[in-house]
């Protein structure tokens, strides 16, 4: 007999992830009620997965559970913010137990790393749709927001560009890499590592921040749109990992995709100048990779620079749901 939505709920969320003080009650009543910390301001953030827009039909749902969690917490990352609770909006066209099983392994293995609590959410029937709403806590007045760079600052970038985007090729048959080399951009595609850590020790030291989920020229052009001011990357500044190189190497039609492909969930920050040794420093006490990759600059718009200094021309454009011509 299929599952009810009750027995969904005890039996793949109700103890799927660990509990914690600030949750005064959880799943189970009308509504979760929480005791933020005195002092504490809520980040509040939501995202939408969509089967067929955001991820291929067939992806593994242990994947989807993953990913639906990570792309939120890369937003309270992006703001400096400390994760503390989620909700879950779930949309299923039937009640498959092995797929509920997967979902909520990937969820609460990624929730149980931060110590985040399921508190709450819906579950209906339709068209598979997953909704992860997630809650962090800030110190007053020290969020990381896209406002605040200025001309003269550098402007850098966590991780690698351009996995993400490679790997959707590759699921989607377009491209061919060796076996690790798929592993590890497929990894990236599916499941990407939230830069928790990174975000909040970037508190006070970056003066904006933003993550790279629409493709870093996309998201860098918010930067600068709300700083009324442009940039100029170095192209062969950008980093990328040997999986990447290796196939741009190899046919140079790639080579835009660390500019222009989604998915990396990889932090894009400004910075002063004289903060360059505190940042190298802080890549290496959380060995994570930090590249600066330019500047800001008071002229609107983005260059990319080739390694001659020449103007490098991009075509495509980062991801978009609505079209201008649509
Ligand atoms: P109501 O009808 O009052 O909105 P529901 O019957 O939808 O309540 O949900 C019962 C309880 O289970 C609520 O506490 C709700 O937050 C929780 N819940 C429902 N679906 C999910 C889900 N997918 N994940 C986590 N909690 C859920
Ligand atoms: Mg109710």
């Amino acid at each position: 007999m299929p599952l009810s939505e009750f027995d969904i709920i005890a039996r793949y969320f109700a103890q799927a992830t660990p509990g914690r003080d600030d949750v005064v009650l959880g799943i189970g009543d009308d509504a979760a009620v929480i005791d933020p910390p005195a002092g504490q301001q809520l980040a509040v953030v939501i995202d939408t997965l969509v089967a067929g827009v955001h991820f291929p039909l067939e992806t593994d749902p242990y994947d989807i559970g993953w990913k639906a969690l990570a792309v939120n917490l890369s937003d309270l990352a992006a703001m400096g913010a400390e994760p503390a609770w989620l909700t879950l909006a779930l949309t299923l066209e039937q009640s498959d137990e092995q797929w509920l099983a997967g979902f909520s392994r990937g969820l609460s293995e990624l929730a149980g790393q931060y110590g985040l609590q399921l508190v709450g959410g819906d579950t209906t029937r339709g068209s598979l749709t997953v909704t992860v709403q997630v809650a962090g806590y800030l110190p007053p007045g020290q969020a990381l927001t896209r406002q605040g760079a200025a001309p003269g600052e550098e402007i850098w970038v966590s991780g690698t560009l351009g996995d993400a985007a490679l790997g959707l090729r590759l699921v989607q048959g377009g491209l061919e890499a060796g076996d690790s080399a798929a592993e590890q951009l497929c990894g990236r595609l599916n499941r990407p590592q939230p830069r928790l850590s990174l975000g909040i020790a970037l508190r006070g030291m970056a003066s904006s921040c933003i993550d790279i989920s629409d493709g870093l020229l996309a998201d860098l052009g918010h930067v600068c749109a709300a700083a009324d001011c442009g940039a100029a990357l170095q192209y062969a500044d950008l980093p990328l990992s040997s999986a990447a190189r290796d196939l741009i190497a190899a046919d140079s039609g790639l080579g835009d995709l660390p500019l222009i492909g989604g998915d990396d969930y990889e932090l894009c920050f400004t910075a002063p100048a004289d903060r360059h040794t505190d940042i190298q420093v802080l890549a290496g006490q959380l060995d994570c990779p930090l590249t600066r990759i330019g500047r800001i600059e008071v002229e609107p718009g983005i260059r990319c620079l080739e390694q001659d200094g020449s103007p490098r021309s991009v075509t495509g454009q980062g991801y978009r749901h609505f079209n201008e011509s649509s």
